[in-house]
C-alpha cells in the first residue's frame, strides 16, 4: 500500500508542487519541504507560457558567433559576467560544446517529443487543484520587426515547426488587427491559437499548495541541509536542527538543488540562466495574448495583475543583486512596443535552473533508488512541470516511466 509509503520533496516551486500532487495521485503520504513561501521562487516571476512550441534550446552556433559581441553589449537579451564566466568554466565550456550544431537537433529532438507529453501532466493536476480558471487559450504571437529580423530567424522557424506545426505565417496587417496597441509596426508574425499561458503562475502553485494540504500533505517551511541514504531509506537534515525520515525523496529545488550536501548534485555542472521581468500594474488590457519579440528577448504577457515584460538571459551566478541594466533594458523595449507609463511597478530576478546541454534532470540519483531528481528546467519549467511530476511519480511507483527519461537521466554527467 503506498500510503504507507512516504516520500519527501525538496522544493515548492511549480516542480516540486507538480511532484507532489502526482505524488499524492499515486497514493504516497508526501511531506513537500521549503523554507520559503510556496511558488516565490524562479516558478512567481516567469512569463507565463506553456510553450508547446519551445523546443529550441538557447544553445545555438549563432550564438557562438555572437559571443564576443554580447560580452560588451549592454543592449542585447542575452549578458555575461565575465568575472563570474572564468571563474566558473566548466559550466561555460560545456554550454559551449553545447552549442554545436548536431548538438542543438539533438537537444531539439529530446525536448520537442517531451513537450508533445505537456498536457498528459498538466490536464490532471488542473483538475485536482480545481485551477483551470487560471489557465487561459489566448494563442501566442511571435514578432519580427522587418523582413530582415524574420529571414534570420527562418530556419530556427521551421525547426521550430518540425516539432510544433500550429504556427500560421501573419503580415502586417494582420497583427495589426489582432494587436492594434502594438506602436511598432511588426512586419511579420507567426501566430499559435491554440497556446495557453497562466494568468498568475505563483498563484498556480498556491492552488496546488492548497490541494495537496487538502489531501493531507504536510509542508514545512524549513531549508533541507542535506540527505543522507542508507538500506531502504532516507534521512533529511532540516536547517531547524530536526531530522525527517522518508522512504524516498525528491530534489526539486531547482537552481539551488546542488546546494543541498550529501547527494552528488555538484557533478550535475547545474547552474543558472538569470532571468527578469518587468510589470505595469493594470495594464494588462493592452494586448490579448502572450507576444515574443524574439530578437529582443522577451515575452509581454497580460496577466492578473499586469502587463509582464519577461526573459533576458544573464550568466552571472547565485547573487541576488538585480543588473539595473537589464531593468532599463526591458523597460525601454516594452515601451517601444506599447503605451507605458515611465516606470514599471514592479522588477523581478528569478533563477533559471539550467545545465549546459538544456536539458533536464529527472530521474535516479547515481547513488541510490530511493533519491530522485526533478529540476534543471531552464526555460520550460511551467511548461513541463506536470509531465515532470508524472514522470518522478511513475518511477517512484516503480512503473516503467510513460516517456523515454534516459536522455534526461544524471548519468549523463558521469
Ligand atoms: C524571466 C523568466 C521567464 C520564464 N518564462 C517561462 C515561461 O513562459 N514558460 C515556462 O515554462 N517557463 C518559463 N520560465 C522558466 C520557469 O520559470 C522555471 O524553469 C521554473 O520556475 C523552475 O521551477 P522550479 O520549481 O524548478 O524552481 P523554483 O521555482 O526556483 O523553486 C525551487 C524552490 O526550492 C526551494 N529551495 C531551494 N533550496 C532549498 C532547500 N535547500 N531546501 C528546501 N527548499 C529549497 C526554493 O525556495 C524554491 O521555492 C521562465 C523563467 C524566467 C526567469
Amino acid at each position: 500500500m503506498n500510503s504507507q509509503i512516504h516520500i519527501a520533496v525538496i522544493g515548492a516551486g511549480i516542480v516540486g508542487c507538480s511532484c507532489a500532487l502526482w505524488l499524492q495521485k499515486k497514493g504516497f503520504r508526501v511531506t513537500l519541504i521549503d523554507p520559503a513561501e510556496p511558488g516565490s521562487g524562479t516558478s512567481s516571476g516567469n512569463a507565463g507560457t506553456i510553450a508547446e512550441y519551445g523546443c529550441i534550446p538557447v544553445n545555438s552556433p549563432d550564438l557562438l558567433r555572437r559571443l564576443p559581441a554580447l560580452l560588451f553589449s549592454n543592449n542585447s537579451p542575452l549578458s555575461l559576467d565575465l568575472g563570474y564566466v572564468l571563474s566558473h568554466p566548466g559550466w561555460m565550456l560545456d554550454f559551449l560544446i553545447n552549442c554545436r550544431e548536431h548538438k542543438v537537433e539533438r537537444i531539439t529532438r529530446l525536448l520537442g517529443k517531451l513537450l508533445a507529453k505537456v498536457y498528459e501532466g498538466l490536464d490532471p493536476l488542473l483538475d485536482m487543484a480545481q485551477a483551470r480558471d487560471l489557465l487561459t487559450q489566448q494563442g501566442f504571437l511571435d514578432v519580427y520587426r522587418d523582413e530582415r529580423e524574420f529571414n534570420a530567424a527562418k530556419k530556427y522557424i521551421q525547426t521550430r515547426r518540425r516539432y510544433y506545426s500550429e504556427f500560421v505565417e501573419l503580415d502586417q496587417g494582420d497583427i495589426r488587427a489582432l494587436e492594434p496597441n502594438l506602436k511598432i509596426p511588426f512586419a511579420r508574425g507567426l501566430l499559435a491559437d491554440g497556446i495557453s499561458h497562466v494568468l498568475d503562475p505563483m498563484a498556480l502553485c498556491q492552488r496546488y499548495v492548497e490541494c495537496f494540504l487538502r489531501n493531507q500533505g504536510r509542508l514545512l517551511r524549513q531549508r533541507a541541509l542535506e540527505v543522507r541514504h542508507g538500506a531502504g531509506a532516507v534521512e533529511i537534515q532540516l536547517d531547524s536542527g530536526a531530522n525527517i525520515e522518508a522512504e524516498r525523496v525528491v530534489v526539486a529545488a531547482g537552481a539551488f538543488s546542488k546546494s543541498i550536501e550529501g547527494i552528488p548534485t555538484q557533478l550535475l555542472k547545474l547552474d543558472t540562466e538569470r532571468g527578469y521581468h518587468v510589470q505595469f500594474g493594470g495594464k494588462q488590457h493592452l494586448l490579448s495574448r502572450p507576444v515574443s519579440w524574439r530578437q529582443a528577448g522577451f515575452y509581454a504577457t497580460p496577466m492578473n495583475l499586469g502587463l509582464r515584460f519577461a526573459g533576458t538571459v544573464e550568466i552571472a551566478g547565485y547573487h541576488g543583486e538585480i543588473n539595473p541594466g537589464i531593468i532599463d533594458y526591458l523597460t525601454r523595449k516594452a515601451q517601444e512596443m506599447l503605451e507605458l507609463p515611465d516606470k514599471p511597478d514592479q522588477e523581478w530576478l528569478g533563477f533559471r535552473p539550467t545545465c549546459p546541454d538544456a536539458l533536464p534532470v529527472i530521474g535516479f540519483s547515481t547513488v541510490s533508488e530511493y533519491i530522485i531528481y526533478a529540476f534543471g528546467h531552464q526555460h520550460l519549467g511551467l511548461t513541463l512541470s506536470g509531465i515532470t511530476g508524472k514522470l518522478i511519480a511513475e518511477l517512484a511507483n516503480g512503473e516503467d516511466p510513460s516517456h523515454n527519461i534516459t536522455p534526461f537521466s544524471p548519468r549523463r554527467f558521469l
